[in-house]
């Protein structure tokens, strides 16, 4: 079946969904995206994800393009419509169509809004993660603000690339010396004592809507969180490392540059967060 795409108001065939070329979103990265996932039938934290979505428009002075009822309405009817199961949902919201200006289009326009779905296979997912992942440290040359959700990720993809020429799974980006996050996903140690460590929210890093799941996790596990940033050093001499995000839920990290984590397989601590995070959302 074809897959179909929602733009501005209609659903579409993906292969005719287009945007402007005077997009700002096209011309400027002006805009925003969040990445859910539906599994089992369930939108897995929509609610997190959708107040981010607010937050990241607010943040840049983009109006919403629709009210958040009409917005679920179209991510269900979307999923619906391509008669997907287990899937992702892909949205994003940009300032909208105007001739090309730095400064903010005139009063009245209206933001974009786009939407895509694709298939999640959660069996291939749950292979990765018995397996876990390598990953190899990248400079964080991201600007300051990466708290917010822009689209502008071209730091992340040029990190990510060369995490894939290395064969890893991920980039964990450095700044000062310290592990900020992946290029896709909140970076995560485990130390001597069984407590996990992840950077502080902040201009710095994404806040995660997984990594928030994850710390309330790990308090009912009775699971200490420290939230601090942490060296490459301190990483590499971990009890164990993993990443979060929707679409790769706790996934451990089994190397860091070519050293090993954890004897190299992945640790008992990720692996209990993961099926807590699992049931968390499984309702
Ligand atoms: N950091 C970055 C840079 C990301 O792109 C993502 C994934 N969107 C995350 C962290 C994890 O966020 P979430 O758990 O909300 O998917």
């Amino acid at each position: 079946m074809a897959r179909i795409a929602y733009v501005n108001g209609a659903y579409t065939p993906l292969k005719d969904a287009f945007v402007h070329i005077e997009d700002r979103g096209y011309q400027f990265a002006d805009g925003i995206y969040e990445v859910v996932v539906r599994v089992g039938g369930r939108f897995w934290d929509l609610d997190g994800h959708l107040a981010r979505w607010s937050r990241s428009l607010k943040e840049l002075s983009i109006a919403e393009p629709m009210s958040e009822r009409a917005l679920r309405l179209i991510i269900h009817r979307l999923v619906e419509k391509n008669r997907l199961g287990d899937c992702y949902i892909y949205m994003q919201a940009t300032r909208g169509v105007a001739p090309r200006n730095h400064t903010f289009p005139l009063e009245g326009t209206r933001p974009s809004l786009v939407m895509t779905v694709k298939p999640l296979d959660m069996n291939k997912l749950n292979a990765n993660a018995q397996k876990g992942i390598s990953v190899i440290t990248e400079p964080d040359i991201r600007w300051d603000r990466v708290d917010i959700k822009s689209v502008g990720l071209l730091a992340n993809t040029l990190a990510k690339e060369n995490a894939k020429k290395a064969g890893s799974g991920e980039a964990w980006l450095v700044r000062d010396g310290k592990i900020t996050e992946g290029g896709s996903s909140n970076a995560w140690i485990v130390d001597k004592s069984g407590a996990l460590i992840t950077h502080p929210l902040g201009h710095e890093i994404l806040g995660g809507v997984t990594r928030q799941a994850v710390i309330a996790c790990a308090e009912k596990l009775q699971i200490r969180v420290i939230e601090r940033a942490f060296s490459v050093d301190e990483a590499e001499n971990a009890s164990e490392a993993f990443i979060t995000s929707a679409t790769n839920l706790v996934t451990p990290v089994t190397a860091i540059d070519g050293v090993k984590i954890g004897g190299g397989k992945p640790g008992t601590v990720a692996l209990r967060l993961r099926e807590a995070y699992i049931a968390y959302n499984a309702g």
